[in-house]
């Protein structure tokens, strides 16, 4: 690991400011491009789970770490409301988890943190950071293979090397790195907002919005400007939020990342979905909702046959490698699965 400053700021302003100064001057990127993470000098940090990992590995090398923990005081809340679910950026994984409402009426996301990583990083680890956590590539985490993410324009070792873990959605020529996380699939389906701040300001935009294919510039993981702080996400309520589930198909049980995944809600009337949200995990390079497998079940009955029917449609577009072709019928079968358990959820009135 390289020597770093670092330097702790109590507020989200503060941190924005602190950002852009260390860019303005000689960084790489001027403040209001494009956030381009391992070639920024300066980085932000939260629980550091995610960016101590990659520093140990030399991954990301930065200059100076903005400690950004003291933005807890404002922004660690866990607000419910009629309207819907305000996270602060700095809550823990674990305290969302624990949250009775969020057990209660947003099961899919209670779901989604506790079935990440180990009680322990989810002690640790904030909302913020969890959504904005890098690839777990083999190829991106070990710094002597061609990576066109940590190297732009070097190449992608993984496509002709053993990609069982890699994407078959959303993929590019350059990039074929599935998105790790679990709680963006809740946060995708459900159609989340994030709020931040950044030196010219503060704003909303939807969580659908936040990553960015790879395309040709996989080193370029979110629409965020380098100094723009997340300080929380709202989630809003409908009448599909308390239906909600999230099937994880993973290689061992416990603490480990998702081969497929699948985060539901429905508002049914009877039998008949009035409203479906899907996400998929494991198998897409971001955060994936599957607006197109929605449309096959509203207004239908929903069966197995249905949700065979929605998941085919689903996996349409899929682009598979050597290893990783089983990812369309176990994300099918992931996706028809979380279909049937969440129709059979017994909601309370
Ligand atoms: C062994 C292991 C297993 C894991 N398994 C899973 C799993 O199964 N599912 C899963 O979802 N996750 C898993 N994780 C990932 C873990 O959940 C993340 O490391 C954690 O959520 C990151 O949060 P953090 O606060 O520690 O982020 P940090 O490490 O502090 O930061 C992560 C990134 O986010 C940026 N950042 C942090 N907060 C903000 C903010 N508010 N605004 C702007 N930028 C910010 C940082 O600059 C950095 O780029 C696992 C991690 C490990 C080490
Ligand atoms: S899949 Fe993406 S992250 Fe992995 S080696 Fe290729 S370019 Fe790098």
């Amino acid at each position: 690991m390289q020597r770093f400053d670092y330097r702790r700021e109590a507020s989200a302003e503060s941190a924005a400011r602190t950002m852009s100064a260390a860019l303005g001057e000689g960084g790489f990127f001027a403040a209001g491009g494009p956030r381009v993470p391992l070639r920024q000098r300066a980085q932000f940090i939260a629980g550091g789970t995610n960016m101590t990992d990659y520093m140990t590995l030399d991954v990301i090398q930065p200059q100076l770490l903005i400690d950004i923990n003291g933005l807890a005081a404002r922004h660690s809340n866990i607000e419910v409301t009629a309207h819907g679910l305000r996270l602060g950026a700095l809550v823990r994984m674990a305290q969302a988890e624990d949250h009775p409402a969020v057990r209660a009426e947003y099961p899919v996301i209670h779901e989604t943190l506790l079935l990440a990583a180990s009680r322990q990083i989810r002690n640790m680890a904030s909302l913020g950071g969890n959504v904005l956590q890098r690839t777990r590539c083999e190829y991106f985490r070990e710094r002597s293979w061609a990576c066109n993410k940590r190297v732009p324009g070097s190449g992608c070792a993984a496509m002709d090397g053993i990609n069982r873990q890699h994407a078959i959605l959303g993929t590019s020529d350059r990039c074929i790195a599935a998105y790790p996380g679990d709680f963006a699939q809740a946060l995708i389906a459900l159609g989340a907002v994030v709020e931040t701040v950044g030196a010219s300001g503060s704003r909303h935009l939807s969580f659908e919005k936040l990553h960015r294919l790879p395309g040709d510039t996989p080193e370029i993981e979110t629409t965020l400007a380098p100094d723009e702080v997340i300080v929380a996400i709202d989630v809003p309520a409908g009448p599909w939020t308390r239906r909600s589930h999230y099937v994880k198909v993973r290689d061992r049980q416990s603490y480990e990342f998702a081969v497929a995944s699948a985060a539901v809600a429905l508002h049914l009337e009877g039998d008949v979905v009035r409203e479906a949200r899907i996400a998929l995990g494991g198998v897409a390079t971001v955060p994936w909702r599957a607006r197109e497998a929605e449309q096959v079940l509203k207004g239908q009955v929903l069966d197995v046959a249905l949700a065979e029917k929605a998941a085919a449609v689903a996996f349409e577009g899929a682009r598979v490698r050597a290893h990783n072709a089983f990812k369309v019928g176990t994300g099918k079968q992931t996706l028809v699965r979380a279909l049937m358990e969440t129709r059979a959820m017994e909601i309370q009135p």
